[in-house]
């Protein structure tokens, strides 16, 4: 998969403009996975993901949970650098999330965080914007996997507003306790993805569902297109 992500071709554009293919660092048998958007310039250059600003941020706020990046995985919606730091389009989200799927496939990760509206749209396959949905864990099937989806804002929005790095860090701190709670139930390997939904969870049980099916673009409106939020980032 590696070979093939750096030799990709499916966004004409981004393949002209990159540097490098961000593919993703970190243990590759973590119990937690970050997701962010798009690589920035920085990550373009060395070929890693959140090593600019942004990154120094989720460095420190692992550590103050006592996390460091070598223990966790961290990955993008988006391998490429878009030209300019512009959002990522909804063509891009699709031609990479298969990647993105197979990286959740092989890791099978405890917790997948979402740093952001990009991949909480592209994961949950719903249009709900991150400022309703940051630290509230659920469980979602991505492919063959069952996992504790924890979608919280984005380090680098946090950059810009101090209120909203105060709400960062609380998010943060309850990561040790979703981790503690281990894997969630996994889908019977008889039954096809597609079918894994858990229908009516009993009052008190988590939410289940089933979201960004291999090789089925997300809606549209998961792309980035309901909120009025040009970074993408609230
Ligand atoms: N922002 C992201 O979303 N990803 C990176 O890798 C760096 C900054």
């Amino acid at each position: 998969m590696l070979a093939q992500a750096r030799a990709c071709t499916r966004c004409p554009q981004l393949a002209e403009t990159r540097k490098t293919v961000v593919f993703g660092a970190g243990n590759a048998d973590a119990e937690l996975m970050f997701v962010g958007e798009a690589p920035g310039a920085s990550e373009d250059e060395q070929g890693v993901p959140f090593v600019g600003r942004a990154g120094k941020l989720l460095d420190r706020l692992l550590e103050e949970i006592g996390l460091a990046r070598a223990e966790v995985f961290i990955a993008n919606t988006l391998m490429c650098r878009p030209p300019g730091n512009r959002d990522p389009l909804p063509i891009e989200i699709e031609n990479c999330q298969d990647y993105l799927l197979r990286k959740v496939e092989l890791i099978q990760p405890t917790v997948i965080c979402t740093l952001g509206n990009f991949s909480t749209k592209l994961l949950r396959g719903d249009p709900t914007g991150i400022t309703r949905l940051h630290g509230r864990p659920e469980v979602l099937v991505l492919g063959a996997c069952a996992v504790r989806l924890y979608p919280i804002f984005h380090p680098a929005a946090a950059l810009y507003t101090p209120r909203m790095l105060d709400t960062l860090r609380e998010d943060f701190t309850r990561l040790p306790a979703l981790l503690a709670l281990g894997a969630p139930e996994q889908p019977s390997p008889q039954q096809p993805p597609e079918l894994a939904d858990t229908p009516a969870p009993a009052a008190g049980s988590e939410r289940t569902h089933t979201a960004m099916r291999a090789h089925q673009p997300p809606p549209a409106a998961a792309q980035g297109a309901a909120e009025p939020d040009q970074l993408g980032l609230f």
